[in-house]
């Protein structure tokens, strides 16, 4: 099964106005690639300036509302991101999962939203280094994808980005036969849920991706592409790192 590659920056609390050139650079870069599907998750404040400077490169968030709209001081809706030119958005990363006490139902919620106003839906799972040190890492990451993916909307827009939390920023990643583990277990957890339609579904790696790295966990069956933090902020980082899912394209 051929599955686009596709590789996405997280830019976090990164990104003021100045910082709009690096996205440009990143973009003109990036459409020498079109095997591979690129695109940046941006904070909120960032995204209409983003898809103005790019236009027709995927620029997203990196979180969602479940609800369309209300009384949710601070919050941003999918309709919002769809308003403001989003195609996509990350749901349940470790960081909003930890820090915002996101649940797996919150998670799920969110995704459902996301998907129903069409935005590319990336939903994050990913163990502690405790539950990995205990030798229970596939059992945990099973679970929380079991009862983070959506239930009510179509696959046909959703992937995963399994990663794993003591791997996010620290420049530690697990081994080449621990990813390819979990990604393989993911993609039975997604036919389990979604039949054939679940094998259409890209599971990206996610955790100190970098460019020297890059192509290794591209190698790996079942890893369709990679969602980056530190690396994607600069094109001379995130463009080998494209780079290199295009040559496993
Ligand atoms: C992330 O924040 O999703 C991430 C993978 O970060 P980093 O690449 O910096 O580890």
């Amino acid at each position: 099964m051929a599955r686009r590659k596709l590789v996405v920056g997280n830019w976090k609390m990164h990104g003021v106005a100045a910082d709009i050139a690096d996205i440009q650079a990143i973009a003109a870069a990036a459409a020498q690639y079109p095997a591979v599907e690129s695109g940046l998750c941006l904070p909120a404040t960032l995204i209409e300036r983003a898809v103005r400077a790019v236009p027709g490169f995927p620029i997203g968030a990196e979180d969602v509302h479940f609800a369309d709209k209300g009384a949710y001081t601070g919050c941003v809706s999918a309709a919002m991101l769809r308003d403001a030119g989003a195609t996509m958005t990350i749901v349940g990363h470790s960081e909003r999962r930890e820090a915002q006490h996101e649940k797996d139902e919150d998670v799920r919620a969110k995704a459902e939203a996301a998907l129903a106003a069409g935005l590319l839906t990336i939903l994050c799972v990913g163990e502690s280094l405790l539950v990995r040190e205990g030798g229970d890492a596939i059992s945990t990451v099973e679970k929380q994808l079991d009862a983070s993916v959506p239930r009510d909307s179509g696959p046909a827009r959703l992937a995963i980005a399994y990663e794993p939390i003591w791997a996010i920023g620290t420049g530690r990643t697990p081994t080449i036969d621990d990813i390819a583990e979990m990604h393989a277990a993911l993609r039975q957890r997604l036919q389990a849920a979604y039949g054939d339609a679940g094998q259409n579904i890209r599971i990206l790696y996610g955790g100190s991706v970098k460019p020297g790295n890059a192509s290794e966990i591209f190698s790996v069956m079942d890893v369709d592409g990679a969602l980056v933090g530190g690396a994607s902020l600069k094109a001379a980082d995130f463009v080998p790192i494209i780079e290199a899912a295009a040559l496993k394209a």
